[in-house]
């Protein structure tokens, strides 16, 4: 047996958990489907790469939102402040931005995929590329090995004593992560949540959503509701785009809404256009706007002074009132309604888009059947699972990449 240890998937999860185990004393295997490894680190944070959250960890802790108490235990083995000092050892200068959120200082997330590889090699890792595991073998409750397609498309299998699954989630398939992590698993008889996209744009059937398209709001307030039940309140940014509202606010409030969705519940959005004005402040407001403005001119003047340019025709519709109506003409009743709007625009969300555009996937293997302490299968010795393959997924803000290093690493002191 040339390796003691194989781990699969060359992602955040699986590079840390390779160097990890060549640090312990291992010799390590790491085969990576793709032609390079972290093709997903690459492209996070919008090609940045928001590696962590510094917050405390009790604050962190609560952006988990699944099995929170058994990450608990990788959190306090390998925690934010670790990882932050893991990549400063690897010579990545880092900053922290607005909401405690880490970052290279560079801006370039490459640096991140780059120390990590840096890493393995530093500690012996053998890398095989395009190297694409097909199934673990086990015999007598102990896993044995892997079969894997080599780069020349040869059926091939390599044998060792400890195999580690971090093939990640099944979100944004073309960076490699297409969810083989769950056959493996389920072939060994463990048990898979149901997978669902999570942190994805929320598609909205409000009848003017097609005027949106590209409308960036920041510093909006909205609230998700579930049955017509206040269950999340945020504050921040909201998107429009053809794939439906995105943004930070809107990925945050997308893991309630697609489990609410699954469940047939009906969901909405109230957007609070501006939550710095109460209704009578905002009234008064519209009332100086309109006293400084000619009697002959448009309704959108006025809406072109209260909210952004692609706003005015979708708001000129909602209120039902013309673009092209003088604001003279605008009545009591008319301008109340306005503001009860630009307080409260309501979008009902229909669906939310597919794994495609999601950056986290919710679900997956069962953790109950993990040991928490080690990672590693209670069903199959020798067989262990870190990052998002786990049924774990957080926030946005360095808090997943954060559950793929603690879980990573952790899985990598697997002993002798
Ligand atoms: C667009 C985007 C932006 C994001 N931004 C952030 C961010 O800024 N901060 C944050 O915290 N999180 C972010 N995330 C989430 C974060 O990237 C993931 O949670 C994290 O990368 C998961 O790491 P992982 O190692 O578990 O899985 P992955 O990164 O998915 O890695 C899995 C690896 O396994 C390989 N693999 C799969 N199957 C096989 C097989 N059969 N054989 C061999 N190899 C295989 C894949 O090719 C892949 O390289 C973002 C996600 C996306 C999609």
């Amino acid at each position: 047996m040339e390796y003691d240890v194989i781990v699969i998937g060359a992602g955040a999860a699986g590079l840390m958990a390779a160097g990890t185990a060549a640090m312990n004393g291992h010799s390590v295997l790491l085969m990576e489907k793709m032609e390079k490894a972290g093709r997903k680190i690459r492209i996070t944070g919008k090609g940045r790469c928001n590696l962590t959250n510094a917050r405390p960890a009790e604050e962190f802790l609560e952006k988990v939102r699944t099995n929170v108490d058994f990450f608990t235990v990788a959190f306090a083995e390998f925690n934010n402040r670790a990882t932050v000092r893991f990549f400063e050892r690897q010579g990545v200068k880092l900053e922290t931005e607005r909401g405690e959120r880490v970052f290279p200082k560079s801006g370039k997330a490459w640096d991140i995929a780059n120390a990590l590889v840096d890493f393995c090699e530093d500690k012996g890792v053998k890398i095989m590329y395009k190297t694409e595991v097909t199934a673990i073998e086990t015999l007598g409750g102990k896993v044995t090995g892997v079969r894997y397609r080599n780069a020349r498309g040869f059926e091939r299998r390599e044998e060792a004593q400890s195999v580690i699954v971090c093939t990640g989630g099944v979100s944004y398939p073309s960076t490699g992560s297409t969810g083989d992590g769950y056959e493996f698993a389920a072939s060994v008889g463990h048990n898979i949540e149901p997978v669902r996209p999570s942190l994805t744009p929320l598609v909205t059937s409000h009848p003017q959503k097609e005027y949106m398209n590209g409308v960036l709001l920041k510093n909006v307030g909205a609230k998700l509701y579930v049955d017509n039940e206040l269950v999340q309140e945020e504050f921040g940014e909201l998107g429009f785009s053809e794939r439906g509202i995105e943004g930070a606010v809107a990925l945050r409030m997308s893991r309630d809404a697609v489990d609410a969705i699954i469940d047939e519940k009906r969901v909405k959005i109230v957007v609070d256009l501006k939550p710095a004005l109460d209704e009578e402040t905002l009234l008064a407001r519209i009332d100086r706007e309109i006293a400084e403005m000619q009697p002959n001119e448009f309704f959108s003047e006025l809406l072109r002074k209260l909210v952004p340019k692609q706003l005015v025709v979708p708001l000129a519709k909602e209120v039902d009132f013309h673009s092209k109506t003088y604001v003279s003409k605008l009545s009591e009743a008319e301008k109340m309604r306005l503001v009860k709007i630009l307080k409260g625009m309501v979008f009902p969300i229909s669906d939310y888009a597919p794994f495609q555009y999601a950056i986290v996937t919710a679900g997956g293997v069962d953790c109950s059947e993990v040991n928490k302490y080690t990672m590693e299968s209670t069903l199959v010795r020798g067989l262990y699972f870190a990052g998002e393959v786990l049924d774990i997924d957080a926030n946005t803000g360095g808090y997943n990449m954060q559950v793929a290093f603690s879980t990573g690493h952790l899985a990598g002191q697997l002993k002798k």
